[in-house]
């Protein structure tokens, strides 16, 4: 099929090289002129794993073009993927002013039948805001259908997840647009489940409120079991074994951060304001997350009288291991924490230094762990790199100064270990 998908980011990008991938004509279109330009010389604006050598590849055979001109994207396509992002307002409330922009341009150049699909994760009731903008910028009346198809892969295995979906949600009021939609994704294998655009944009945000409401809820569990001396770790594998539970997104840490839980559970809570209810869950769960982010500063604050002039080293600052995404990254609340209190910081991250150094001011960036160590006298883990956990810790240690603090954000390292050499390490609930 000819497609065309409207921003290149990590939905767009991702979904676009793979479409392209599995035979479709793909136009990617994106106002960011750099980043188009970029794509074109197979420079890849985001560190995805695989997307680099299937763009190149998709592109070179002649499947895949990326272009800022949206009127030859809506023109060519038969559908038109929107992925636009759709941040936080000030209350909450998720902003589709980038929606509603591409919305009006699709209007302005339609000319022929398309399906619109709503891939951004936009709330209740968008499916037909986007119906009715379009309708009222269209020059000459055509017609068309706009479904809500809500995104649910992961970054950092973003590829993987678009090709071995769990399940496709389309949700359609029109049998033709439901149709094709199911045509495209076929090759995908994954099951698909045609709803109602309304229950397909809800069901988006009541899985990413899920989720994240079930990080929140370990994390108490963590923070109870520090002060009875139970350990988290065992707690949540025995939780994880009862399969009505299961092991997933039960890992204590520093919390959930990233494009879209914390973004999809203020919008839920504020679309549950709207209509008239209350979702006290999701509330306490991002209320929970808040603070479960500064453990490791109130750990240091307890180990030592000040902090003015202790060097901390931070490894890690991606919100997430295997991307380069730092939006509403913990890392960025902790190391503004330990500024205000006199800290001074070194960082590292092994994928996100690039951007990190486009947000972090007031810090050391170094390039390696050891590096991030010298002279600390306590190391903070916030992101749980694979390459975090096979350090030479006996190296680490005689880079660092005493008293050798290690807190383990993210549970990764054996705390017996650790304790051998001579760290004092704190993990997370154990
Ligand atoms: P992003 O910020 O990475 O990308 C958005 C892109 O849209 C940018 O490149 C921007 O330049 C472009 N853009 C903005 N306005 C435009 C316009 N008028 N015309 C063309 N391009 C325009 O965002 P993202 O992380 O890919 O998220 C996109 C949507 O998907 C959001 O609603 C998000 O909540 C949802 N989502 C994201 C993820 C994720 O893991 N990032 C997962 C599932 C769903």
């Amino acid at each position: 099929m000819k497609l065309t998908v409207v921003g290149t980011g990590y939905v767009g990008l991702v979904s676009g090289v793979c479409f392209a991938d599995l035979g479709n004509e793909v136009i990617c279109v994106d106002i960011d002129a750099a980043k188009i330009e970029g794509l074109k010389q197979g420079v890849m604006p985001i560190y995805e794993r695989d997307l680099e050598e299937m763009s190149i590849r998709n592109h070179a055979a002649g499947r895949l073009s990326f272009t800022t001109d949206i009127a030859q994207g809506v023109r060519e396509a038969d559908v038109i993927f929107i992925a636009v992002g759709t941040p936080s307002l000030p209350g909450g409330q998720a902003d589709l002013s980038q929606v509603e922009t591409v919305a009006r341009d699709i209007g302005r150049y339609i000319n022929g039948y398309k399906i619109v699909v709503n891939n951004s994760t936009v709330p209740v009731g968008s499916q037909k805001l986007v119906k009715r903008i379009i309708r009222e910028n269209m020059t000459e009346e055509v017609p068309f259908d706009v479904v809500s198809k809500p995104e649910f892969l992961r970054e950092g295995s973003a590829v993987f997840d678009t090709m071995n979906a769990d399940r496709i949600v389309i949700g359609s009021d029109s049998e033709k647009a439901a149709e094709i939609m199911t045509e495209l994704h076929k090759p995908l294998s994954a099951p698909i489940m045609i709803t109602s655009p309304e229950s397909a944009e809800m069901i988006k945000y009541a899985s990413n409120a899920f989720l994240a409401t079930k990080i929140s809820f370990i994390n108490e569990i963590a923070n109870i079991c520090e002060q009875v001396g139970a350990n988290v770790s065992e707690v949540a594998r025995g939780m994880g074994m009862d399969q009505r539970i299961s092991d997933k997104f039960l890992s204590a840490g520093l919390g959930f951060g990233g494009a879209c839980f914390p973004k999809d559970t203020c919008a839920l809570v504020e679309i549950a304001r709207q209509a008239g209810c209350e979702m006290k869950t999701v509330k306490s769960a991002i209320e929970v997350n808040k603070k479960q982010r500064l453990k490791p500063v109130a750990y240091l604050e307890e180990k030592f009288e000040s902090l003015q002039g202790i060097r901390v080293a931070i490894w890690g600052l991606a919100f997430k291991p295997n991307t380069d995404d730092m939006r509403e990254a913990p890392s960025i609340d902790i190391i503004e924490a330990l500024k205000q209190l006199g800290a001074e910081i070194q960082v590292y991250d092994p994928v996100a230094m690039d951007v990190a150094k486009k947000i972090l001011d007031g810090v050391t960036f170094t390039d390696s762990p050891v590096k991030c160590a010298k002279d600390a006298q306590a190391v903070i883990l916030v992101t749980e790199w694979q390459e975090f956990f096979s350090l030479d810790y006996l190296r680490i240690k005689s880079a660092m100064l005493a008293p050798y603090i290690l807190y383990d954000g993210r549970n990764l390292l054996a705390k017996h270990n650790l304790v051998q050499v001579g760290f004092d390490y704190q993990g997370v609930g154990r």
